[in-house]
Formats: C-alpha cells, structure tokens, sequence
C-alpha cells in the first residue's frame, strides 16, 4: 500500500487540497483531525472539562470510534452516532486542540489511523502523521500558508455554513491552536525530515493540487 502523509497548520487547505488529490489518484482520503474532534466533542457533550486530563482521559473508556465511507466521503461514527455535522464548530476546534496533547487520546487513536494505511493506498491529513503516525510513508508533505490567509479562508467557509462569527475571532482561534499544536509534548505539528514543503499562500485549490500530486508522483513514478 501507499501511503501519503499531509501534515501542517489549521486552515492551509489540508482537507479541501488531500480531497481532490486522492480522488483524483484513486486513493483513500483519511482526514484525523476528524478524529480528535469527535473526541473533544464528546468529552463537551458528557459534561466534563477539557482543562483536566484525567476528565478526558474517563471518557475514552466509553468511547468507539468508527470511520465510513459515503460516496467517498469520510464519516465518523462516535458510539453509533454520525457526528460529521457536529464536529466543525469553532467550540469543537479548540476541544480538539485540547484533548489533542493528551497523551492517552494520541495512543487511543493511533492503532485506527495505522490501520487505514495498511489496508488502503491512501492520503492522510493531520499533525503528526508523517513524524509519529505513518513514519514510514512513502510521500511526506508539510502543507502551510500565511496564518492571514488561513484565517480568511475558514472564516469563508464558517460563513458559507451560516456560522455567526467574525474574522479577528477566527484569526485568535488558529493562532492558538497553532501555538497549542506546535507546543505540546507529545507529537507537536512539525514538518518530518524527510517531507517536501508546500507553502499554498496566494495559490488557487487547482494550483495546490496539482503541486501536491507532482510531489507524490515525483516520489512514487509508478503512479500514472
Ligand atoms: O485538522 P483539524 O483542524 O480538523 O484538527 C483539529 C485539531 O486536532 C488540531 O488543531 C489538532 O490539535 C488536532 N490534531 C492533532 N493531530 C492530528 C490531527 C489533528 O493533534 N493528526
């Protein structure tokens, strides 16, 4: 199996860019930070505080989480509930980003994203995938963008989504999710040794999938 691994900061375009490129590829797109969000989604929903760890930590034990696929969308199953529409509020993110630096919650979810990867040629999009997850993959691309544009990006899609929310709000929250990222101990968003950077500041979705798919077929020749 192939494997591709996209790293890099809130809001660079991982999702939208990953998307188009593993479907134009034939390749499986892995999303994890849906993961993390239906983590810290559920940790809001029981009740418990995401400012201590060993709150988090109690949930995982009645935690399971399950990843499906609808017409080659990513949809992931929290205790039998689709939780796709639920997990991308600005609430969430920041849950996420909390129980992200969890050791435990890291751990829990490591064995699922490994599983992916050997069971399907796929693209993976996180944090830590090509340092700590899929260390071994054959592509490793660092993804980023100005933090401005990121900012001006998501708060277009949260509008779009009829979210009520203004531009210096969603700016704050990817400037603290990029120092909380960055800062934790445990797999901190950094770019692996080995990963090509591609910086999608000012370039078209068109542009930033193509510059990813001639990354992954310059290191993989046999993919046409
Ligand atoms: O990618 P997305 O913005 O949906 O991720 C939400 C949060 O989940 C991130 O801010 C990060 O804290 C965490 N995350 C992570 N490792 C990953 C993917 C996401 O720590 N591989």
């Amino acid at each position: 199996m192939i494997a591709v691994a996209i790293d890099g900061p809130a809001g660079a375009g991982k999702s939208t860019i990953a998307k188009t490129a593993a479907k134009r590829l034939g390749f499986i797109y892995v999303d994890t930070g849906a993961l993390y969000r239906s983590i810290g989604y559920y940790v809001i929903k029981q009740g418990k505080s995401l400012e201590i760890k060993e709150d988090i930590v109690s949930c995982l034990s009645s935690i399971d989480i399950e990843i499906e696929f609808v017409d080659n969308e990513q949809h992931v199953i929290l205790n039998g509930e689709d939780v796709n529409a639920s997990i991308r509020t600005p609430e969430v993110s920041i849950a996420a980003s909390k129980v992200s630096a969890v050791p435990e919650v890291r751990e829990f979810l490591l064995g699922l994203q490994r599983d992916f990867a050997k069971k399907y040629n796929c693209i993976m999009d996180g944090r830590d995938i090509g340092t700590v997850v899929l260390p071994n993959a054959e592509v490793k691309i660092f993804l980023t963008a100005s933090c401005e544009e990121r900012a001006n990006r998501r708060y277009k899609e949260l509008i779009e989504k009829g979210e009520q929310v203004n531009y210096e709000d969603v700016l704050t929250d990817i400037q603290k999710r990029d120092y909380n990222d960055s800062h934790r101990e445990i797999a901190p968003m950094k770019p692996a040794e080995d990963s090509v950077l591609v910086d999608s500041t000012g370039q078209s979705i068109e542009q930033n999938v193509q510059a990813v798919i001639d990354v992954i077929k310059a290191k993989v020749p046999e993919i046409k």
